[in-house]
């Protein structure tokens, strides 16, 4: 677990979260701040700052990551109205926390280009 890392301490247990799905190294939770009606956080449980981070180091995993995504998906009930998997990486990328995650947004119609 990396030091200071509120998703590491949320797979931890010592932040509470709104827990949607698990798998042994995966963990979906509803985002604090939703911008859609579903609006889940799919994350490794296993730190790595973001999605290029993350398919250098285990690509296995990010496939797993793109799976619990379409589970979240599914679960939500907007597999076949649609959705969005969003990776926001690094400062431009608008990541403010540096451990790797998606974010599934669905259940209205969203914008493009994002603002
Ligand atoms: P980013 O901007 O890095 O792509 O996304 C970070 C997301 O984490 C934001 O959408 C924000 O609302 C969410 N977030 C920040 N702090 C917390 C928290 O403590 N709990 C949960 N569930 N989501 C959080
Ligand atoms: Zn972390």
């Amino acid at each position: 677990m990396a030091e200071d890392c509120l998703f590491c301490r949320i797979v931890a247990g010592e932040v509470p979260a709104s827990r949607v799905a698990e798998t042994a190294r995966t963990l979906a939770f509803r985002d604090v701040n939703p911008q859609a009606p579903t609006h889940v956080l799919v994350i490794p449980k296993e730190h790595h700052r973001d999605v290029a981070a993350l398919v250098a180091a285990d690509p296995a995993l990010l496939s797993e990551l793109m799976r619990a995504a379409t589970g979240v998906a599914e679960q939500e009930g907007v597999h076949e109205s649609g959705w969005r998997l969003v990776f926001n990486t690094g400062l431009e990328g608008g990541q403010t926390v540096s451990h790797v995650h998606g974010h599934v947004l669905g259940g209205r119609r969203l914008g493009w280009p994002p603002g």
